[in-house]
């Protein structure tokens, strides 16, 4: 699998069961999320594509800490020199490569299911040193700039990145788009994750690409907006109790 251009100057690059976003700046490269272990690889296969050397990479920024999007990171930074940006709650953990924060499944089958078989936070990767921090409203200046919004729920230290100039969220794990918009394998708090997506359902924006399954390169924030523009955490018990009451 190789990387595909999601919209002019965006590409989507598969690491494992999840993704990286290569974005083209004046400044350089950006790199969002570094996937799972070993899969280094393929961001370095997709900068030669863009005609660029590895030292061209010069931003890795994390929307969260999980394995699933720190794994290659430690590699990466070695071999571009690339600064590492992430939320200050979630540092500690990148720092150490882990044990990770454990998380409850997603109330739905598919998150009962992935959550048992991709997620345990026991497990160790390679830690990765961060250089840099952000906070929720602060617009970090790279490619053009990048809007940083605190997403938690998934886990605490969560951000999506909203790129002004191509009109894309980078959404991180509040969200996925495998078998459609759902929500991501777990949350930490379900509360804040809910919240968190009515916050992106309030942006607007053309493109948007979650750690896991397709981005959406048109009409994004519509669909968001259609999806989790009232989602609420006691609509959610609801239909909990009704499944336990059928
Ligand atoms: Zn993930």
């Amino acid at each position: 699998m190789t990387a595909k251009r999601v919209i002019e100057g965006v590409h989507v690059v598969p690491m494992g069961m999840a993704n990286a976003y290569l974005i083209e700046g004046d400044d350089g490269l950006t790199l969002i999320d570094a996937g799972f272990p070993s899969k280094e690889a393929a961001v370095f296969e997709a900068i030669s594509a863009l005609g660029r050397s590895l030292d061209h990479l010069k931003h890795l920024i994390f929307t969260h800490h999980y394995l699933d999007h720190i794994g290659s990171a430690a590699a990466i930074v070695r071999q571009t020199g690339a600064t590492t940006y992430m939320h200050p709650l979630d540092i500690p953990i990148a720092e150490s490569g882990g044990p990770f924060r454990p998380m409850s499944p997603a109330p739905s089958v598919l998150g009962q299911v992935m959550c048992r078989l991709f997620y345990n936070h026991n497990e160790r990767v390679a830690p990765v040193a961060i250089d840099q921090t952000f906070t929720d409203g602060e617009l970090l200046p790279i490619a053009g700039g990048f809007d940083v919004i605190h997403t938690p729920g998934h886990c605490a230290g969560q951000v999506a990145l909203l790129w002004r100039q191509g009109r894309m969220l980078f959404a991180g794990d509040v969200g996925m788009n495998l078998v459609g918009l759902g929500d991501p394998v777990g949350f930490k708090s379900l509360i804040d994750g809910r919240a968190s997506q009515r916050k992106i359902a309030g942006l607007s924006f053309d493109a948007v690409g979650f750690g896991h399954g397709k981005p959406i390169a048109r009409e994004a924030s519509t669909r968001i907006r259609k999806k989790w523009g009232k989602a609420s955490f006691m609509e959610y018990e609801e239909r909990l109790d009704n499944v336990e009451a059928a």
